[in-house]
């Protein structure tokens, strides 16, 4: 299915990714984790497949994830690649009619936005054309196959798959209210801090 992106939602993953409005020297601080071995989260792609975190939580001034956007993944993958729901819930926005190679600050993101029981979000950005295997309004399963990872929007021209946890639903409440939430993973090496920037993770089983 497809959906009309809000407004408020373009300005979320404009920020996504690429660039950032916030002031260059800002300080910004990623803390806040719970304990990884319990997240409610799991890696969004497939049991016995590593990807590399080409983009983490806090980026230096001059990137993406900063800000009320300052907690957030970028997984660098081909196009095509199978995305997991990170965790259970009821899926609130798809997007995917935009182009691969449409790239751009603003207004050309695939997305999926997941709702889960406690009025947090999960995020998947840059999926491919036609890349959501689930409609809006879809209860998933953590694990379920929810679409295909894409070059779509602020990617700086890389494939990759943004994936961030919001306080609340950034497609109805804005980005700006519904800040990034620190987030780790239970099914691969330890993380107590989250994923690191530059290096890879594998998917254990769960
Ligand atoms: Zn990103």
């Amino acid at each position: 299915m497809r959906h009309t992106l809000p407004v408020v939602l373009l300005a979320v993953l404009a920020a996504g990714c690429g660039s950032s409005p916030v002031a260059p020297d800002s300080i910004e601080t990623c803390v806040g984790f719970g304990d990884w071995q319990t997240s409610p989260y799991v890696l969004p792609y497939a049991v016995g497949t590593s990807y590399f975190v080409d983009q983490g939580n806090c980026s230096p001034p001059g990137n993406g994830h900063r800000g009320v956007t300052k907690f957030g993944y970028d997984f660098l993958m081909p196009i095509g690649t199978p995305v997991l729901a990170a965790r259970g819930g009821i899926v609130t926005q798809v997007e995917e009619s935009h182009f691969d190679g449409q790239v751009a600050a603003t207004g050309f993101d695939n997305l999926i936005v997941i709702q889960h029981d406690d009025g947090t979000t999960t995020l998947y950005g840059h999926l491919t054309h036609d890349g959501a295997a689930v409609s809006s309004g879809e209860r998933v399963l953590q694990g379920a196959l929810i679409g295909y990872s894409g070059n779509t929007g602020n990617t700086n021209n890389k494939p990759h798959l943004h994936l961030s946890a919001a306080s609340c639903d950034p497609s109805t409440r804005g980005t700006a209210n519904c800040p990034t939430l620190p987030m780790n993973f239970a099914n691969t090496e330890a993380n107590p801090q989250g994923l690191q920037q530059g290096r890879s993770y594998s998917a254990f089983a769960y």
